[in-house]
């Protein structure tokens, strides 16, 4: 048995039968031949920064490990070719040491490279999905690599084709970037500040996600636990309720709401059941303050949806993925 309770964010004490880690294409094509991936009998895991493990696994389970990093084109279209292995945070430094420039503002956001398309990781006015150029896989039905260009991956917010394509194993990102650093201040926290580097970007944003983001020792934590709701501007209309929230236009005829404020605005900040709940410091991030496992996860995810339903008849879709 494989403990994996310090593989995952929560800190949910979790164990697997079958564990196991891989580097390159070639390792998990002979692991694929040894056990019989193609049945689907499998999940990969990065640093479990945005899922939800079980007690015990049933499947086999997949560690990405390889950290390379290979540069490709280093002068104006800057390619580079990253292992899904490699710590998110430690490719923003790579990039910024050798003024690649484009992700900046994706500075601290936890996790694997591997991982960062699959949810098409955001903040602060940013998605990667606007660096990627393509995306190396191991196609466990076909048993062959294959490379997955941009429009193929099918971005949207917080979202891809990976979600529904489980049976697509990332091996490597290829990120195109800019020679020349161009800060995106397009998100409010940003709006009428300057920087002078992308050095000073980057630690800015640091800083304040530290400051509202909970410390995920004595609060562990998956970041956001719901997306921003994105409804018709028909619906939002109709509804006087809404009105009261805070909205952004998303689209010609569609708003985004908070989902943060929603479940403020309800009471629900600082709610507990069991030993997990919302944090009394940001409503939008579900922490683990005592012994708790994935069905108490569920119960908390399913009050929080049921309490901002009935009020504003908005269905909250959950961030983080069940494993
Ligand atoms: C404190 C905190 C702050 C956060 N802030 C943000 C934020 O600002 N913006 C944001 O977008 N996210 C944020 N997140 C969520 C999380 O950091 C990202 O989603 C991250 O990309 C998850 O990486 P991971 O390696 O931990 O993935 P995991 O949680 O291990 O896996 C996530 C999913 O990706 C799949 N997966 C992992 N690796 C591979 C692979 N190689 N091939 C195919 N599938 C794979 C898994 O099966 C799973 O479905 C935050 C999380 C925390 C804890």
């Amino acid at each position: 048995m494989y403990d994996l309770s310090h593989q995952n964010s929560l800190k949910l004490q979790s164990t697997a039968e079958t564990y196991l880690e891989f580097s390159n294409t070639d390792e998990l094509v002979e692991i694929s031949k040894n056990y019989g991936l193609e049945q689907g009998n499998f999940c990969v895991i990065g640093e479990g920064t945005n899922s939800i493990f079980p007690i015990s696994f049933k499947n086999i389970v997949l560690k990405a490990m390889g950290k390379d990093i290979k540069i490709i084109n280093s002068h104006e279209n800057i390619l580079i070719e990253v292992s899904a292995g490699l710590e998110w945070d430690d490719l923003i430094d790579f990039c910024c040491e050798k003024n690649f420039y484009g992700l900046e503002n994706l500075a601290g956001i936890p996790g694997t490279v591997g991982a960062a398309p699959v949810q098409n990781i955001g903040a602060y006015g940013k998605e990667v999905s606007e660096n990627i150029s393509k995306i190396e896989v191991f196609d466990i039905k076909q048993k062959a690599i294959k490379y997955i260009d941009n429009e193929e991956c099918k971005f949207s917010y917080r979202d891809s084709f990976f979600k529904k394509n489980k049976h697509l194993i990332i091996t490597s990102v290829f990120f195109s970037l800019s020679s020349i650093f161009n800060a995106n201040l397009s998100y409010r926290d940003l709006q009428n500040k300057s920087f002078s580097s992308a050095q000073a970007l980057i630690n800015y944003i640091r800083k304040i996600r530290l400051k509202k983001i909970p410390d995920r020792i004595s609060y562990p934590n998956l970041g956001s636990f719901f997306k921003n709701p994105i409804i018709g501007k028909k619906s939002f209309n109709k509804n006087p309720k809404l009105s009261k929230l805070t909205s952004l236009s998303a689209s010609p005829d569609k708003v985004k709401l908070s989902a943060g404020e929603i479940i403020e605005s309800l009471g629900l900040k600082g709610m507990r059941i069991n030993g997990c709940g919302m944090s009394a410091q940001h409503a939008l991030v579900l922490v683990c303050t005592g012994f708790c496992n994935a069905n108490d996860i569920r119960r908390v995810e399913k009050t929080v949806k049921e309490i901002v339903f009935n009020e504003y008849q908005i269905n909250l879709e959950t961030e983080p993925f069940y494993l």
